[in-house]
C-alpha cells in the first residue's frame, strides 16, 4: 500500500496530522478537525478502517488523505511527514494509536511488554521525532492520547501504565525542549473511554463495565467525541498558552477517594 492513498489537494488551511484514525479516539478526532475546516491526514495500520472513517468526510470539505502505517515504523513515518509537508507543511499532530494488554508483570510476557513498549512509547517518539522540523516551521502543536494511568498505577496494566507514564515523561520533556520554538506539546489523560478498546478489555468480564463506572463521579464513562473537542481546543487558538500540560479528562476520577455510596442525592 502506498503513502497518500485517495490523496486530494489541499486548499489553504490548517493541516492536522492524526493517528490511530480508523477508530476510537482517533476517528473522533478527525472528525471533529475536519468539521472545523482542517485537513486531516489520517495514519493507522488499519486501512479499511481509515477508509471507512474518511468516506464522509466530503461533507465538511476537510478532508484530504489517508496512510497506512505502524506507528512503530520509523522511516515509513518519517516518509509521511515528508509527503504531507509537500502538501503545506503541519500545523497540529494528535497522537491516538495506541495498544493495551492486560498483565501483572509476573503474568506477561517480555515480547508482549516489549509490544505494548514499543506501540505506546517509541511510537510516540516517532512521532514526535519526524514531525518536530514541521511544527516547528508552522509553530505548532503535539498532542498525546496518555491516560489515566500515566499519572497513577493501575492494577493488572503493568506495561500499559509504564508506557503511558513514558509518554507523559516525553511530552512534558518535549514541552521543555521545544516551547522555546514555538511548538506547544501537551497530554490528555483520559479514564475509560467508549471505544472498540475498551470493548476488547471487557470483552471476557462484561460485570466489570457497570462496576468501573460506578467508580467515575460524573457516572459515565466519557465518549470519544469527548476527548475530540479537548484535542480540538489545544490545537486551536484558543490552547495557546497550553504547553507541557497533563490534562485529567476522567470524569473526576482521579481527583481523589470517591465513594457512590456518600453520593447526596
Ligand atoms: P482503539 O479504538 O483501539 O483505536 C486505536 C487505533 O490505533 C486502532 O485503529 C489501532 O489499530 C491503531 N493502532 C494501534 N497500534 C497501532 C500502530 N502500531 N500503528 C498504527 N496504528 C495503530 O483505541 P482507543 O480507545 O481509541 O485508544 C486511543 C488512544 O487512547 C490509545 O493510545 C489508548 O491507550 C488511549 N486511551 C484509551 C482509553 C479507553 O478507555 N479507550 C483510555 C485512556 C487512554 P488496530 O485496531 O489494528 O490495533
Amino acid at each position: 500500500m502506498s503513502n497518500g492513498l485517495d490523496m486530494k489537494p489541499p486548499g489553504p488551511r490548517e493541516n492536522a496530522v492524526v493517528t490511530g484514525a480508523a477508530s476510537g479516539i482517533g476517528a473522533a478526532v478527525a472528525r471533529r478537525l475536519w468539521q472545523r475546516g482542517a485537513n486531516v491526514f489520517m495514519i493507522d495500520r488499519d486501512v479499511d478502517g481509515l477508509r471507512s472513517v474518511s468516506s464522509n468526510a466530503d461533507a465538511h470539505g476537510g478532508m484530504v488523505g489517508i496512510f497506512q502505517a505502524d506507528v512503530t515504523d520509523g522511516e515509513k513515518i518519517e516518509g509521511i511527514f515528508a509527503e504531507i509537508s509537500r502538501h503545506g507543511g503541519v500545523d497540529s499532530v494528535v497522537h491516538c494509536a495506541g495498544v493495551a494488554r492486560i498483565g501483572t508483570v509476573a503474568e506477561m510476557d517480555e515480547a508482549t511488554f516489549d509490544f505494548v513498549l514499543n506501540v505506546n512509547l517509541k511510537g510516540t517518539f516517532l512521532l514526535a521525532k519526524h514531525a518536530m522540523p514541521f511544527l516547528v516551521n508552522r509553530k505548532g502543536s503535539f498532542t498525546a492520547i496518555a491516560s489515566d494511568a500515566g499519572t497513577q498505577g493501575a492494577s493488572g496494566y503493568a506495561a500499559y501504565c509504564a508506557s503511558k507514564h513514558g509518554v507523559v515523561g516525553l511530552i512534558r520533556s518535549m514541552a521543555l525542549d521545544h516551547g522555546p520554538q514555538g511548538v506547544r506539546c501537551n497530554t490528555i489523560c483520559p479514564g475509560f473511554v467508549q471505544t472498540p478498546m475498551l470493548d476488547q478489555l471487557f470483552a471476557d468480564n462484561p460485570s466489570d463495565r457497570a462496576y468501573y463506572e460506578k467508580t467515575v463521579p460524573l457516572g459515565r464513562f466519557a465518549r470519544p467525541e469527548d476527548v475530540a473537542e479537548l484535542a480540538a481546543f489545544i490545537s486551536s487558538p484558543a490552547g495557546a498558552y497550553l504547553n507541557g500540560a497533563v490534562i485529567a479528562l476522567d470524569g473526576g476520577s482521579t481527583a481523589g477517594y470517591f465513594s457512590s455510596a456518600a453520593t447526596p442525592g
